[in-house]
């Protein structure tokens, strides 16, 4: 596949949410229709050989990159989602973040015991939200071997919080 340059399309917002936070923003990608493709062709091709069973997507820009990746790989897409937003019976989690603490739930009835799910977001920062959905799908009965993030933030040290799975990240900044 044609490499991609993606640093020259991901804006980068200094000082937000909150002073000291360099925000990376990938609605600049979804603007960029050839780097989308991109991103998500090298999806398909790279988790397309790695027996995945379904593919779990992170609230909300998780959701941008997981759900076309569900679609053209033929597997069920499982929402992990704030607190409080699902209708039916959940597990529940709370964590950490870089700035701040959050909730994630899954339904338990979509959690598919036995199988390997890949779960997707757009940046991994400290891990957090990625340690707590492979958490919560191992708690329901399921099997987590990799996960994904288009953008991945090294220097604040992921990779030993998630240093069970495999972590596929296609651009990294220190
Ligand atoms: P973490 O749980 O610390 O890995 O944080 C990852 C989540 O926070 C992702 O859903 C990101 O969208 C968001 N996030 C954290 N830090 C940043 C950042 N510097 N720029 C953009 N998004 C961020």
């Amino acid at each position: 596949m044609k490499e991609f340059n993606l640093d020259d399309v991901i804006r980068k917002v200094p000082d937000f949410p909150k002073p000291g936070i360099l925000f990376y923003d990938i609605t600049s990608i979804m603007m960029n229709p050839e780097a989308f493709k991109w991103v998500l062709d090298k999806m398909a091709e790279v988790f397309s050989s790695r027996n995945i069973g379904a593919v779990a997507a992170v609230e909300s820009r998780g959701f941008i990159f997981a759900a076309p990746l569900a679609e053209k790989l033929g597997l069920p897409l499982i929402l992990v989602r704030k607190a409080g937003k699902l209708p039916g019976e959940t597990l529940k989690k709370s964590y950490e973040l870089e700035y701040g603490e959050a909730t994630i739930e899954i339904h338990k009835a979509d959690i598919p015991v036995g199988k390997n799910v890949l779960i997707v977001d757009d940046l991994l920062a400290t891990g957090g939200t990625l340690k707590a959905a492979a958490d919560l799908l191992i708690e329901g009965g399921a099997e987590v071997t990799d996960v994904f993030s288009v953008i991945g933030l090294p220097f604040l040290n992921y990779s030993e919080v998630l240093k069970d799975f495999k972590i596929t990240t296609f651009i990294d900044y220190d």
